[in-house]
């Protein structure tokens, strides 16, 4: 069964005659077409009448077949009305059908509403989540080709770290190192933070210069053939203190001991909650302001989400970070994230790169 039979399935068994999809994620998914329209809309309307219909600009549509759709298309010039075709093309409006969300902005929305007058929308993001959380072989395959860049990407940076360079210098030597590699696309905006800096989980490299006794921490990840990695490590510059050390040692322990839960069959929040419990035990509690990891894919951020609460169970084929850190404000912070896939015997790491604390 293909990808898209599948999902029609999983719709029918939902009570749902159809699908718009909307997101770059979804229909990469189920078309093996990769693309950013930016404002133009691209979408995968499927139905119970039996259309797999692939709209999209037409100067897309060569690129489209060559990724391997075959189904339906239904393309569009810059001067016409992708909605007033769909609808034309139509010979039957379902009576229900499942959109995402968070990815249907409000005037398309308004758009799919004047087409389809009397059919009942359901927000199916869920569904479609749970799909893309379990991978295939090739999944993992591209996976781990991406993961194994990261490890590169982090390497390179640990080996440009030296006096008087500034965070964004270390930046560009590790992003001209992959892009000289084949990477197109980083799947965030590569992060190296220094000092004082890496005290905060989501702040901006910039013109910081490296100093002696700064500790220094990489967050990055690369898209190859439309998937993500993401990984983070964090060394001391030439010397390291007590407290640098005793923060560095107690997030990797916590990381370490939650990688170790990690079995088909348990609960999720089980992982977080183990790490949780030994960095506050360890007295640095209120310092660890965010979710142990998410699930990695098509999205960097996709499901599972490794929050304390969540009750879903592991199974094989999941594949996820683990990423506990300690942030303190005015001191520094540490984070240590692998990105891990499940497997039928525990779990295989992903990103390789040496953990051990180093003094560069
Ligand atoms: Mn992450
Ligand atoms: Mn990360």
């Amino acid at each position: 069964m293909t990808r898209v039979e599948r999902l029609f399935q999983e719709l029918k068994f939902g009570g749902l005659e159809g699908a718009f999809l909307t997101s770059k994620a979804n229909i990469f998914y189920y078309t093996n077409y990769y693309t950013d329209p930016h404002e133009r809309l691209v979408a995968l309307y499927i139905d119970a009448t039996g259309n797999r219909l692939l709209i999209l600009p037409s100067m897309e549509k060569e690129d489209a077949k060559q990724a391997g759709w075959n189904g339906d298309l239904l393309t569009y010039k810059d001067t016409e009305n992708p909605w007033k075709m769909l609808e034309s093309y139509l010979d039957h409006k379902p009576s229900s059908i499942g959109i995402e969300k968070e990815q249907l902005p409000v005037s398309r929305y308004e758009q799919l509403t004047q087409i389809f007058n009397q059919t009942e929308f359901k927000d199916t993001t869920e569904l479609f989540n749970h799909i893309r959380m379990v991978k295939d072989a090739e999944e993992y395959k591209r996976l781990k080709e991406a993961a194994e860049l990261a490890d590169y990407g982090v390497k390179v940076g640990v080996e440009a770290i030296s006096e008087g360079k500034t965070e964004l210098e270390i930046l560009a030597s590790i992003e001209y190192a992959l892009k000289r590699q084949g990477v197109r696309e980083m799947s965030f905006s590569t992060m190296v933070l220094s000092g004082h800096k890496t005290a905060s989980p989501h702040g901006a490299p910039g013109m910081k210069k490296i100093k002696k006794g700064d500790l220094v921490l990489f967050d990055l990840g690369v898209v190859l053939n439309g998937y993500c990695s993401d990984i983070t490590r964090t060394v001391a510059y030439q010397h390291v203190d007590k407290q640098q050390k005793e923060i560095y040692e107690t997030v990797l322990a916590a990381q370490k001991n939650a990688i170790d839960q990690v079995k088909e069959g348990i609960e999720i929040g089980t992982i977080d909650q183990v790490a949780r419990d030994q960095i506050k035990a360890n007295g640095y509690g209120e310092y660890f302001t965010h979710r142990i990891g998410h699930g990695i894919g098509i999205d960097v951020h996709e499901y599972p989400s490794l929050t304390s609460h969540n009750p879903l169970k592991i199974r094989k084929g999941m594949s996820f970070t683990i990423e506990p850190g300690i942030y303190v404000p005015g001191i520094g912070g540490v984070r240590i994230e692998d990105e891990i896939f499940v497997t039928e015997n525990g779990v295989e790491l992903l990103t390789t790169y040496p953990k051990e604390m180093q003094i560069v």
